[in-house]
């Protein structure tokens, strides 16, 4: 029977990278939530916002391989506070399912289209602030009470910097050369009884990914645009797999807009340095209070001055100021926030 399965999706740049991955995101989720093959599409039609112009979605399921299936772009009409840079999708299919048992598929920003379809999708808490508050402490913490998956962004950004000191790289000066070798950087994560493990093409370098090295380098790749979209999309989707506690200084605005909890963990710089530089110290690690109070001085400057996603309190979050507060009295306040929502 020909049937007919409904989707869309936002994209965060008018790029036709951006673009082609979109489509092929939207085309391979609905191929895989409705349990068919690439044979059994009749045909694909996308509209798409007038804001995006640099790229046909259709000429990204043609990068998937599915070549032989009739492929139409529309524009959308600009409707008035219509939801901005979105690809809509409508594929007819073969398909023995009813019209109720066929599953239609709304992603990132455009899940807000069809709230109706969120009731078996997972929550998401996003927690952003500066260095050293104490946001993989707490997240993990309350991760674990409540059964979530932690994830942890900043390590993702430190392995992306380690892969570039590895090529004898310095992310402030050889951007494009980095950028030029992007595609041979595989970024995986998976969890073990540890916690998250970071793998970078293959090698667990979850210890490697924590010296002073690679934390400078960190943050100066955390500013290439094209780094940057890889990790968010890698970001996404592990929160569209299940219950996650993801933190960051973008998680709020930019990887998880809808997320059901956002909050923003800060605390003074004297408070943060003071922290980080006991969990130096208990690491044996040789360095200064005022040195780590520098770095973080540091860090903040870069994570909050940088053009793409700068570090800043989303407008929804919550701020959570822990300057004063226990580790245990953070942990129950985010969980208390968590409870309101599951
Ligand atoms: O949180 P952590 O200190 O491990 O992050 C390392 C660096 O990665 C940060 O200094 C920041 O520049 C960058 N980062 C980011 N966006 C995120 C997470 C980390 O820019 N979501």
């Amino acid at each position: 029977m020909v049937r007919a399965v409904r989707g869309a999706i936002t994209v965060d740049r008018n790029e036709k990278e951006d673009i082609l991955d979109a489509a092929k995101e939207l085309v391979q989720e609905a191929i895989n939530k409705n349990d068919i093959t690439p044979d059994d599409i009749i045909s694909i039609i996308f509209t798409i916002t007038p804001d995006l112009t640099k790229a046909f979605p259709a000429a990204g399921v043609r990068q998937l391989g599915i070549t032989s299936v009739p492929l139409l772009d529309l524009a959308q009409p600009n409707v008035e506070g219509a939801l901005e840079k979105c690809i809509r999708l409508i594929m007819h299919i073969n398909s023995d399912k009813q019209n109720s048992g066929l599953h239609h598929v709304y992603l990132r920003g455009a899940r807000v289209l069809r709230p109706d379809l969120l009731e078996d999708t997972y929550i998401a808490v996003a927690i952003d602030g500066p260095a050293g508050a104490g946001k993989s402490t707490v997240s993990k913490a309350a991760a674990k009470d409540l059964g979530f998956v932690y994830i942890d962004t900043g390590a993702m950004y430190r392995a992306a910097a380690l892969f570039a000191l590895e090529h004898d790289m310095d992310p402030v000066y050889d951007i494009d050369g980095l950028v030029s070798i992007l595609d041979e950087m595989s970024i995986k994560i998976s969890y073990d009884r540890r916690g998250q493990r970071v793998f970078l093409n293959g090698e667990d370098v979850s210890d490697q990914i924590r010296t002073n090295d690679v934390t400078k380098a960190a943050s100066a790749v955390a500013k290439i645009p094209e780094v940057r979209a890889r990790l968010v999309k890698l970001q996404r989707d592990m929160a569209e797999r299940g219950n996650v506690i993801m933190d960051g200084r973008d998680i709020c605005s930019t990887v998880l807009p809808n997320a059901q909890v956002k909050i923003f963990l800060t605390a003074s710089v004297a408070s943060r340095a003071k922290r980080r530089y006991k969990e130096l110290m208990e690491k044996g690690m040789d360095t200064t209070l005022e040195t780590v109070k520098l770095d973080i001085m540091a860090r903040d400057k870069n994570d909050s001055e940088r053009e793409v996603s700068p570090l800043k309190k989303a407008d929804d979050a919550i701020l959570l100021d822990t300057s004063d507060m226990t580790f245990d009295e953070v942990v129950e306040c985010v969980k208390g926030m968590i409870k309101k929502v599951i």
